[in-house]
Formats: C-alpha cells, sequence, structure tokens
C-alpha cells in the first residue's frame, strides 16, 4: 500500500511546478486555481484568481474553467494540496495544468502581488448558501449581486414580486419609483403592501418590506412621477453612475416610451414585463444589442384599444408569474449567465397555461435605435405619445 509520501512523489513526478518569478512575468495571461480552504482565501488571495476548495475541485472545474487547453497555475498555501489538485485536472483532461512551487505563502514573502478578496460574513454565507451551491452564481456572483443596483419602476403588481425576489436573491441596491399610495383594491395582487400600511406612500410601504425581508439591501425611494423632468436624474441613481438593470413594470404607453427613450440614452438594459387579464408578457430591451419598445411598438394604439389597468381587470396571481420572470431576467443580465430574452419576447396565458416564444428584430428605420435615428429627445409625451425624437432639433 503506498503511503502519503508515495503518492505525493508520483504526482510531483507528473505536475510542472513554476516559482514565483515566472508566474509573477505571466500574470494576467494565465488562470489562477486558488484551491484553498474558504478561510485561507478570506485573508489574502492572488489578483484575479479563481477560488475553489480542493474539496470541491473535482465537481466544479469542468463547470467553471470550461477551457481545457487554457493555462492554469494553481496554488495552495505551501504548495502540495496544488500539486494533488493539478494531477487530478490533468487526468479530466485539463492540458496545462500546473503548481505554483511554495504556494501562496512563499508567493507573499517574496513580496509578489496579493490582495484581499471580497468576501461574504458569515450571516450572508448563511443566508445565500443555496446560491453559493450553484456554480454559476458561488460567492463572486452573491458579491456580485450585492453590489449590484436594480431600478424598479412601480411598486404595484409588477414591481411587488420582482422587488421582493431581488432583494431576497441579496440585490445590493434597489431603487422604487412610485407616486401612489396604497389602497385595499391594490392587494388583489401588489402582495409589497398590506392592509396595515393602508393610505401610506407605496414606495414607503414597499421599503419596509424589503428591508425586513433581507437587511442587506439598500432600497432608494423616488416619491414622483416619472417624467421628462425628472428621468434622466433618476437613471443616474444615487452614486451618479447609473443603474444596472431597470425593471419596467408601468401600465401606460407614455412612460414606457419615455422610459425606453432615457434607457438608450443611458444605455441601461431594461426588463420589460406587461399583463392583461390573463395573459402576460416579458422582454429585455438591452440598448443597442437587440430591439428597443419603439422597435416593437412604433405607435401607441387608439386609446380605447389600451386600457389602463386601473380599467382592465387582471387575475392577482398573473403579475406574480410575469413579475418573478422580470427578476429572473434581471439577474441573469447581472451575473452575466444564460440566454436573456434580449430579442424575443416570452408570452404567457394563464387560461391555457401555456408560454409562447416570438423572436423580435431590431427596426433599422427605429425612430429611436436605428441608424439614421434623430438624436433622443427627453420630453413629455401626449396621449398620442407622438416621437418627439423625429421631430427633435439636430443638437441636443
Ligand atoms: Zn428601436
Amino acid at each position: 500500500m503506498a503511503t502519503t509520501r508515495d503518492l505525493l512523489n508520483r504526482a510531483k513526478s507528473s505536475v510542472r511546478e513554476v516559482q514565483g518569478d515566472e508566474l509573477e512575468a505571466r500574470l494576467g495571461e494565465v488562470v489562477l486555481l486558488d484551491v484553498r480552504e474558504a478561510d485561507e482565501y478570506e485573508q489574502g488571495a492572488l489578483p484575479g484568481a479563481v477560488h475553489m476548495p480542493r474539496g470541491y475541485l473535482e465537481l466544479q472545474v469542468e463547470g467553471r474553467l470550461p477551457d481545457k487547453s487554457a493555462p492554469v497555475v494553481v496554488y495552495c498555501a505551501a504548495g502540495v494540496r496544488s500539486i494533488l489538485a493539478a494531477k487530478t485536472m490533468g487526468e479530466l483532461g485539463y492540458e496545462n495544468a500546473v503548481s505554483l512551487a511554495g504556494g501562496f505563502d512563499r508567493w507573499k514573502g517574496e513580496g509578489r502581488p496579493w490582495k484581499t478578496p471580497r468576501s461574504l460574513s458569515a450571516d450572508q454565507r448563511n443566508r445565500y448558501q443555496r446560491h453559493l451551491r450553484v456554480t454559476e452564481v458561488g460567492v463572486e456572483g452573491q458579491l456580485e449581486l450585492l453590489a449590484s443596483k436594480v431600478l424598479m419602476i412601480g411598486a404595484g403588481g409588477l414591481g411587488s414580486p420582482a422587488a421582493l425576489y431581488l432583494a431576497a436573491a441579496g440585490v445590493g441596491t434597489i431603487g422604487v419609483v412610485d407616486m401612489d399610495v396604497v389602497d385595499a383594491s391594490n392587494l388583489q395582487r401588489q402582495i409589497l403592501h398590506s392592509m396595515d400600511r393602508l393610505g401610506e406612500r407605496k414606495v414607503d410601504s414597499a421599503k419596509k418590506t424589503l428591508v425586513t425581508l433581507n437587511p442587506d439591501v439598500n432600497v432608494v425611494t423616488y416619491d414622483a412621477r416619472l417624467g421628462a423632468d425628472n428621468i434622466l436624474d433618476i437613471f443616474d441613481g444615487p452614486s451618479g453612475d447609473g443603474w444596472d438593470v431597470i425593471v419596467d413594470g408601468t401600465d401606460n404607453f407614455q412612460t414606457r416610451y419615455l422610459v425606453n427613450d432615457a434607457s438608450l440614452l443611458k444605455r441601461i438594459p431594461v426588463v420589460h414585463g406587461s399583463i392583461y387579464r390573463f395573459e402576460g408578457q416579458v422582454t429585455v430591451f438591452y440598448p443597442y444589442r437587440g430591439p428597443c419598445y419603439r422597435c416593437q411598438v412604433p405607435e401607441p394604439p387608439p386609446a380605447e384599444f389600451a386600457p389602463s389597468c386601473a380599467e382592465a381587470g387582471v387575475l392577482g396571481v398573473l403579475p406574480g408569474v410575469i413579475g418573478s420572470i422580470e427578476a429572473v431576467e434581471a439577474i441573469k443580465l447581472l451575473l452575466g449567465i444564460g440566454e436573456s430574452l434580449v430579442g424575443r419576447l416570452l408570452s404567457y396565458d394563464a387560461l391555457e397555461e401555456s408560454f409562447r416564444v416570438f423572436k423580435m428584430r431590431r427596426d433599422p428605420q427605429c425612430p429611436a435605435c436605428g441608424e439614421n435615428a434623430a438624436p433622443i429627445v427627453i420630453a413629455e409625451y401626449d396621449d398620442l405619445c407622438l416621437p418627439h425624437v423625429i421631430e427633435a432639433p439636430a443638437s441636443r
């Protein structure tokens, strides 16, 4: 039977070791894989390293490092675990996995570059443990979500489930725009609010619910009607550098056109949802990567065909389905995973219980995002939502 020493010697003979000076010269060109435990990693790591404790290597490495021909430098604390890890990677088909001689301790002792990685607190590790177990999210993805900013337009039927799930998922900053007060007739579907909030500003009620659900979330409220006078400031967000994603739950055409035009100017993707009776739709308008709202709806339908939510009935659960899908799309955009609904419209029929997907193309003649579109001007729209962009002067 082989001893530990035999095992290690055998691994050493099949794995190449690199020295610190060789690696330092190639930083940025190679994938760095840190196989230490979480508490070791949190004390300091090589910049840009992928963290995957040795115990998870076989289970996670193919998902997180899919390119098996890429050069990978594995390191641990002293250079022993990394040799075993690099050997395993070789057996899994990685062609260029090598081990850092002396590990992180020698690297640090030699005065080479390292940093303290962002990390989750013990409470956060517990709260988000089901995210951490999904390799597409993991610690890095969770940190990304915590650093993300999503603006909800409307704290109503669609905004309620979307904001609740985004807060639960740990999206660090959630903005809420709404000008209404909570009314008993909202409670059939607007699950952010409750009987003890009747008459309260919706943004305040939303904030109470969201921070009670997750104290990690910073809720920024805009108790205002979204208009041409404030939309660009609101889209710039609390730190002035813009929201990462906008979730649109508005129910009127004027606001949708306004949101569309401002999001094109600010280049912020919009997750768009709409509901009517038993039917709902979701898509993602990604500025200049896919169609915009005006590509899809160049002009509003006549008023008699476009009843507002106040007039049209809606099944109370329907916004729960559509708003939840909006939250899924927002999180995918934030994490850069999966296939987003850019250029696709997902349509849901609750009575049939069916989903359909329709392709949507960018209109080269679109007055807002087309090749020859005039500069966008943010303006109040009248009932016809006339596309001011066409009539706008050449300068802005
Ligand atoms: Zn367009």
